[in-house]
């Protein structure tokens, strides 16, 4: 599962692209950082 992400943690950017490797990862294509997007469990809704 991946997660979608809109923004770029470091600059904000939109322009993100999926990594195979690191599995889960993105990469900025304005910044260039590379990042891992960590599932955090959700509280249950009720
Ligand atoms: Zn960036």
């Amino acid at each position: 599962m991946r997660l979608a992400l809109q923004y770029c943690p470091y600059c904000g950017e939109q322009d993100l692209r999926p990594r195979e490797d690191p599995q889960g990862a993105w990469e900025c294509a304005d910044c260039r950082s590379t990042f891992v997007v960590t599932p955090v469990a959700q509280e249950a809704r009720r």
